[in-house]
């Protein structure tokens, strides 16, 4: 797919500069002439345009891996809340302990789902703890955070199976 752009100028960039540095070097072994990454990624990039004084040609929030999950770099928000679909760009974690599935939630939403990322979280994360623990016991973990998709197909599958 990307044979044909072995001459072509190819910039990448990431948030702290570290992955764009290795996929450059990968691509540069690869046969890529002119491939470029952006140093210190968006993190350092931000913080030198605005000592400069200069415009930031990056817009919104950048996401960071620590607790903030989100750096404002301008005003603009161009992300939109997973659950209504209104501008917003605040990351979250799903506070049912047993999803933590990390996702965009507007301020509506969060009160509206406690935080949460379906009613069935909701529904959980409002059991009492012992409840909760009970309940997580008997569901693999791994499934439920990175697989949502395939959880939700699940039932659907067991009923073709019957048939
Ligand atoms: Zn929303
Ligand atoms: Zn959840």
């Amino acid at each position: 797919m990307m044979q044909d752009k072995k001459d072509k100028n190819i910039i990448m960039y990431c948030t702290g500069g570290i992955r764009c540095e290795k996929a450059s070097a990968y691509m540069l072994h690869h046969g890529f002439n002119h491939v470029y990454h952006l140093e210190g990624g968006i993190i350092n990039y931000a913080r030198q345009a605005k000592a400069a004084g200069l415009e930031t040609k990056f817009i919104g929030k950048n996401f960071v891996f620590d607790d903030r999950l989100g750096e404002r770099i301008t005003e603009d928000i161009i992300a939109k809340c997973h659950q209504c679909g209104k501008p917003a760009d605040t990351h979250t974690n799903c506070k049912n302990d047993g999803c933590h599935l990390l996702f965009i939630q507007c301020d509506e939403c969060a009160k509206q789902f406690d935080g949460c990322c379906t009613v069935e979280c909701q529904t959980v994360y409002n059991l009492p703890l012992e409840e909760q623990v009970e309940l997580r016991k008997g569901i693999d973990k791994g499934m439920m955070v990175f697989n949502k998709s395939k959880k939700r197909l699940r039932p659907r599958l067991d009923e073709m199976n019957k048939k």
